[in-house]
């Protein structure tokens, strides 16, 4: 049993959260259901990638400054690296590889983003 949701009055946050539309239950007919929602590392990674390093609980190891994995060329971030974490961390890290991956290929150097960052 489904039914279609609709955005509710503001809450004292402003937020407005989704409430269901009365009277639109309806009934899905479906022989099974994946249920493909996790908040865990898959242990398939670091099995199939020989050299790559995780933690305990199967997240990636990277370098803090670059999100270079201990595989050299290979970088990672967001929620593989963190664990459940949030939007704006997963944003953060892919600049950081990004920059990570422009040091990797001699494009850019530590000096360059103290540089940017004004000597900071
Ligand atoms: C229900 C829920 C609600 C959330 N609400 C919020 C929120 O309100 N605010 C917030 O900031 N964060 C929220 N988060 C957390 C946020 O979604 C994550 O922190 C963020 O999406 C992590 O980004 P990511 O790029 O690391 O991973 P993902 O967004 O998960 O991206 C990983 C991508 O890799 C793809 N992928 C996986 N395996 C392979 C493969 N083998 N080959 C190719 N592609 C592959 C996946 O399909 C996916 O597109 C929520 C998370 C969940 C589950």
């Amino acid at each position: 049993m489904r039914s279609k949701r609709e955005l509710g009055e503001p809450d004292p946050s402003g937020r407005r959260r989704p409430v269901p539309v009365e009277g639109s239950e309806f009934l899905l007919d479906v022989d099974t259901v994946i249920y493909a929602l996790g908040t865990t590392a898959n242990p398939i990674i670091a099995q199939t990638t020989p050299g790559l390093e995780v933690n305990k609980w199967g997240y990636i190891n990277v370098d803090e400054r670059t999100n270079m994995t201990s595989i050299p060329g290979v970088f990672a971030g967001g929620d593989i690296v963190t664990g459940a974490a949030t939007v704006i961390l997963a944003m953060g890290a892919g600049r950081r590889a990004a920059r990570g991956m422009l040091e990797y290929m001699g494009v850019r150097s530590p000096q360059d983003e103290l540089a940017a960052a004004g000597g900071r």
